[in-house]
């Protein structure tokens, strides 16, 4: 099955935003079993979108468009669809009522502006939008296939996910499953050397890495008659890639970094309290995330000056001016300190230069040490980070998570 991606929007034309719609979609065609050889973006023009559909279907069976789909002038799409297929549009009570609904319009003058995007081809498929206004449609005919969808990227993936993946499955006969395993501290290109041999030699189930928001995931999908064989082939795959990745794996699905970290501690009923210097607060602040947290998070505290350091932590003076206040020895004690006062199992510190100023060459913007006292044993690491305050921020933070989660699964 051969499928094309039309982009639509003149945003996208003159580059005011990445087309991330396409990669989404590329990729999950991709694990589909759908080809893709081509994809093209088109602005909000009647003749051109037209004429796309035209290119398109010469040379696949199924299109799938996004944007375009908005109450104003310009958005054409399922009008557009409508003509190219010679169809009627009517108006999908349904749908109205929906918009309605979503932005909660109780006048009916006002709702008269959005019933456009109520506005179905006949015969259509309409695709409900759990997180908009605008309905997406199906429309077959001739043995081809037109799936539009929305242009926010929210909206589009819900929707692709919750409707569009199923109605795949059907046109394959086959069941599609994912299990996405959440990889920390390592980085994708050394993770997918380690396993290439994996992602080079499986079919079905396929494994393939993403990177995403500082952190690597593997997403382990089989194509299969039913779910049980489907979960049959990604179990064993999983272990396999567990046995070369051991603790790099942190955990899976929708699990973050954070609450494994924070649902860990809950259950080794260990006290923590935090002392952050470059993190601000980020540390406490991803554990309190955690509804459970309260059992075990006793405070936190955000030293960012030398003299909170001394005041509120008890590291020494002589410490911050003979090693500096970004230095392994004053990480130490600033987890010391922190557990001391707080009379907590676990303290966990971070002192570090996040940028844009204040590099030197002995100690450049990305330099930060984590401290971390567990029960009478401290263990410090310096990390060396990429990337603008905002990243060297919350990778410090990862990092400190996750050093706590190995000692944690290690020796607790
Ligand atoms: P709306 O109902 O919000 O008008 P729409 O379906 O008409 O939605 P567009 O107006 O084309 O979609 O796009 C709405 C917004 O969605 C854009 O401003 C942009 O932020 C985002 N968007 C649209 N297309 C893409 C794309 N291909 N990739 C990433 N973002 C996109």
């Amino acid at each position: 099955m051969k499928a094309e991606l039309i982009s639509i929007g003149t945003e996208l034309l003159l580059g005011d935003i990445v087309n991330t719609n396409a990669q989404f979609l590329a990729k999950e065609l991709a694990t589909l079993g759908v080809d893709v050889y081509h994809q093209c973006v088109i602005g909000d023009n009647e003749d051109r979108i037209l004429q796309g559909f035209k290119e398109a279907f010469d040379r696949c069976d199924i299109i799938i468009t996004t944007g375009g789909l908005g109450p104003t002038q310009d958005d054409l799409t399922k009008e557009l669809a409508a003509k190219y297929f010679n169809k009627e549009m009517y108006l999908h009570e349904e749908s109205l009522e929906w918009i309605g609904r979503y932005l909660n319009i109780k006048d009916e003058e006002v709702l008269e502006a959005n019933k456009n995007q109520a506005y179905i081809p006949e015969g259509a498929i309409v695709l409900h939008n759990d997180n908009g206004t605008a309905p997406g449609v199906i429309i077959e005919e001739d043995n081809k296939i037109l799936i539009i969808l929305p242009g926010p990227p929210k909206e589009m993936k819900a929707m692709f996910s919750s409707h569009v993946v199923k109605y795949l499955e059907k046109l394959t006969g086959k069941v599609i499953k994912s299990r996405t395993l959440r990889i920390f501290g390592i980085g994708e290109s050394i993770m997918a050397k380690r396993i290439n041999d994996i992602i080079q030699n499986s079919t079905n189930p396929t494994v393939a890495p993403y990177a995403k928001d500082y952190e690597v995931t593997l997403r382990v999908t089989a194509k299969e008659d039913c779910e049980e064989k489907c979960e049959a082939l990604i179990g064993p795959k999983c272990e396999e890639i567990k046995s070369i990745l051991g603790e790099y794996i942190y955990g899976e699905g929708e699990e973050s970094l954070d609450l494994v970290v924070a649902k860990l501690i809950c259950e080794k009923k260990l006290t923590i309290a935090t002392a952050e210097s470059c993190t601000g607060g980020l540390i406490a602040s991803s554990l309190v995330s955690y509804p459970g947290i309260s059992e075990v998070f006793m405070e936190g505290a955000v030293t960012y000056s030398n003299e909170a350091k001394v005041r509120r932590l008890g590291v020494k003076e002589e410490t911050l001016n003979k090693y500096g206040a970004v230095s392994e020895e004053t990480a130490k004690e600033m987890a010391e300190g922190i557990a001391r006062e707080a009379n907590t199992d676990i303290g966990i510190a971070t002192t570090g230069i996040a940028g844009p100023g204040g590099g030197t060459e002995e100690k450049p913007v990305g330099l930060v040490y984590v401290g971390v006292f567990i029960k009478g044993k401290t263990i410090v690491e310096k990390l060396n980070l990429s990337g603008n305050r905002e990243a060297v921020r919350r990778k410090a933070t990862m990092n400190a998570l996750n050093i706590l989660r190995k000692e944690l699964i290690r020796n607790y």
